[in-house]
């Protein structure tokens, strides 16, 4: 789950980290008293869940709290990268003398976590990371030992920032560390820390992405969602409790469980085929959650073609094959579906499709059923 800026903002704060403080408007006209209140010259800034908000324009400054309001109005009409622009942050305008990046992430491969920083912040990191990444200095943290102040020094020192800066930087990186720690963060980012014309060191932008699977532990973080910024299909699999990733292709697949969800779409692949969607209706899935699932590849209009692979153990044949048949006595799809149900009660859900009247295919193997979509929706 992403946090907006204000949002990861205001966690930075508490983590001692200086930031550009400002409020949030969803009117022009909130802008323009915020800017007054703030004192111009103000930065506005669009706050959607994208990246290179700068570039797109959803980024400007006004001298003055009229130029806020119509700046505001601007921003708030754009659309980023799909998506549509509903609240500004107001902040003020800082000096920059130079603007540094500092992030810090996963390392799968190391299993760890990785505390990174550059010279170049402010432009597109992903970018330095491909064309310089020897632009990016990175330290390695143990978990158990926790980021240690040689490791800030050094990340200080290799980025050429000035030695006057070392102790807020390492206590930046301590408090951005913290952070990511403590509300089980995948990531968390300044881009740009900038040094001011004033030689302090100060946050102009913050990212939090939460790592989902730890959102349990954290009911306030969870409270931050914003429910606007999600697409339908991603509420309604939230809601339902399916872990679904919509993709290209013209394959919906409905599987129990990631491993075979992912064997699914590799074989649909193999066969020359494309997945429109990662759906996995988890174990022990009821008749309410699969006809949930089921729902959300049909509202997909560029489903050609929908393969049902279940390798029932908790997760109940017959269960799933009354999910399935109460969606199509609903929508009656003219899409062929392809079904593949294994396992426990598997006879029984074969009855139950059966006497459902649709024409459901049917196969033994994953390898069958995969080919087996892959023509219908070459043919449909
Ligand atoms: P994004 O990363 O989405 O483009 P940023 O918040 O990083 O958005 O802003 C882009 C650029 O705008 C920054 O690199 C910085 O140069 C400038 N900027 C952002 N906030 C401020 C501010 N409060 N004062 C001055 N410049 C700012
Ligand atoms: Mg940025």
């Amino acid at each position: 789950m992403k946090l907006h800026e204000y949002q990861s903002q205001r966690i930075f704060a508490q983590y001692g980290i200086p930031v550009q403080e400002g409020e949030v408007a969803t009117t022009p006209q909130e802008a323009r008293a915020l800017a007054e209140q703030i004192g111009c010259p103000v930065v506005i800034k669009a706050q959607v869940l994208v990246g290179g908000r700068g570039k797109a324009g959803g980024i400007q400054w006004a001298q003055t709290p009229q130029e806020a309001e119509a700046i505001a109005a601007r921003i708030l009409s754009l659309q980023i990268k799909g998506l549509p622009v509903r609240k500004v942050l107001v902040t003020r305008a800082a000096d920059i003398r130079q603007e540094i990046y500092l992030g810090i992430g996963v390392d799968r491969a190391a299993a760890c976590p990785v505390m990174m920083a550059s010279a170049e912040g402010g432009v597109d990191i992903e970018e330095v990371a491909r064309t310089s990444p020897e632009a990016i200095r990175k330290v390695r943290v143990d978990p158990f030992v926790g980021l240690r102040d040689y490791q800030t020094r050094y990340l200080a020192k290799s980025i050429g920032l000035s030695p006057s800066l070392h102790r807020d930087f390492g206590r930046i990186a301590q408090g951005l560390y913290r952070s990511f720690v403590e509300c089980d963060a995948s990531l968390a980012e300044i881009n740009p820390l900038v040094v001011t014309s004033a030689g302090t060191l100060l946050a102009l932008d913050a990212k939090i992405v939460l790592d989902d699977n730890g959102l349990f532990r954290h009911p306030d973080l969870a409270q931050l969602r914003d429910i606007d910024e999600e697409t339908p299909s991603e509420r309604a699999a939230r809601e339902a409790g399916l872990s679904f990733v919509q993709l290209d292709g013209h394959i919906g697949c409905m599987v129990n469980g990631a491993g075979l969800a992912m064997a699914t779409m590799d074989l649909i692949r193999h066969f020359g085929g494309m997945p429109a969607n990662f759906l996995d209706i988890g174990g022990g899935a009821r008749a309410e959650r699969v006809a949930a699932a089921l729902r959300l590849i049909l509202a997909d209009p560029r489903v050609k073609a929908i393969l049902i692979n279940i390798f029932g153990g908790i997760t109940r044949c017959d269960e799933v094959a009354r999910g399935i048949v109460s969606v199509l006595d609903e929508v009656r799809p003219d899409l062929p579906i392809v079904a593949r149900l294994v396992g426990t009660n598997e006879a029984e859900g074969r009855a139950i499709l059966e006497r459902s009247g649709y024409r459901i295919l049917t196969a033994t193997t994953l390898a069958e059923a995969a080919q087996k979509a892959v023509a219908a929706a070459q043919s449909s």
